[in-house]
């Protein structure tokens, strides 16, 4: 059996396959396809809660192979110089158990996430979509920066904010954009909110009535990112409606409802909604799988 480091991962995947994997990931999930038992998940680590980690395994089943996850977020790591989230993927083959590979799952994490909101916005994203604002000038601030602008080039005004301001100034300058205030980068046609944040941070007052919101941060029933006010005006619409009803503090506290999966409106079901909208994610085995496999395949991997 394989073991296949980052190294090796960042040689091989890219957002010009991940992408439409990811979307046949989703779609395959809400066609039913798909064997996803909700995620494990502890809590570790002593002292409060900022302190604390989390420690979740995520099993999974599609398409002739198994894959099973377990990731960490130790929002601590950050002053410690480490990545805050960390991953082992091991592939299995679906037809004879066997181990297939382990690999290096940090970064098929940060790609499939940023993946599965470029599927969100070419599907919810109206057309003429000029500006986007990122809260958040993290890890997934930067690979969602890649990834949108890989579906909608025409985001040519890009807008960063974050908490420590420093940080919005050096993504902007290395992605190209601009660091800017809260208000304005909520204001922008598509908003990406991807901070660690436990409170709200964006504020439904500042949004347009058209925005396309992609709310990936908050991870967690108690946490939120996103005021009552952006989720209740807003259409929401889920990754996975069992995954966020669980995990997502912004749907549960704020008691707005599902009005359907991405899967759903991709197979045609639903139709994809107009005005104010929250598509939201907390993350999914299926698309750590097709991550997985698609490295796999990349390295020469065969099934
Ligand atoms: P990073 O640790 O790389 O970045 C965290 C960002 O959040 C930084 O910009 C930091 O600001 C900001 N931040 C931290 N605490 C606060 C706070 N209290 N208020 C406002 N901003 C804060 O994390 P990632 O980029 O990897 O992850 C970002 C979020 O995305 C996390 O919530 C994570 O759980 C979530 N996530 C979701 C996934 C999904 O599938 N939906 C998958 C992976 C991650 P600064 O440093 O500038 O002060």
């Amino acid at each position: 059996m394989r073991y296949i480091g980052e190294e090796d991962v960042r040689g091989v995947l890219g957002y010009e396959a991940l992408i439409p994997a990811v979307r046949q990931g989703l779609v395959d999930y809400s066609a039913g396809r798909v064997q996803q038992p909700l995620r494990t998940i502890l809590r570790v680590g002593e002292g409060g809660e900022e302190q604390k980690g989390w420690f979740a395994v995520m099993p999974v089943t599609a398409g002739g192979v198994m894959a099973v996850k377990t990731v960490t977020f130790f929002p601590g790591n950050a002053v410690l110089g480490k990545p805050t989230h960390l991953a082992m993927i091991e592939l299995l083959d679906g037809q004879t158990g066997e181990p297939l590979a382990v690999m290096d799952g940090r970064l098929i994490t940060e790609m499939r996430t940023a993946a599965v909101s470029a599927v969100a916005l070419d599907v919810l994203g109206r057309s003429g979509v000029r500006s986007l604002g990122v809260l958040g000038a993290g890890v997934q601030a930067r690979a969602h920066v890649e990834s949108l602008r890989r579906v909608r080039p025409e985001l040519g005004d890009v807008r960063i904010w974050s908490r420590t301001r420093r940080n919005a100034e050096r993504l902007a300058e290395e992605v190209g954009a601009r660091a800017a205030e809260i208000e304005e980068a909520a204001a922008a046609d598509v908003v990406v909110t991807v901070t660690a944040a436990r409170e709200p941070v964006l504020r439904g007052e500042w949004l347009r009535p058209d925005a396309l919101v992609l709310a990936v941060g908050a991870v967690g029933g108690e946490l939120r990112e996103l005021d009552d006010r952006a989720m209740r005006k807003s259409t929401v619409i889920a990754e996975s409606r069992a995954g966020v009803e669980r995990e997502s503090g912004d749907v549960r506290l704020s008691g707005a409802r599902v009005f359907a999966e991405l899967g759903e409106i991709l197979l045609g079901k639903v139709a994809a909604p107009a005005g104010q909208v929250v598509f939201k994610s907390v993350g999914m085995a299926v698309e750590d799988l097709v991550g997985a496999v698609l490295v796999w395949r990349g390295l020469g991997g065969v099934g």
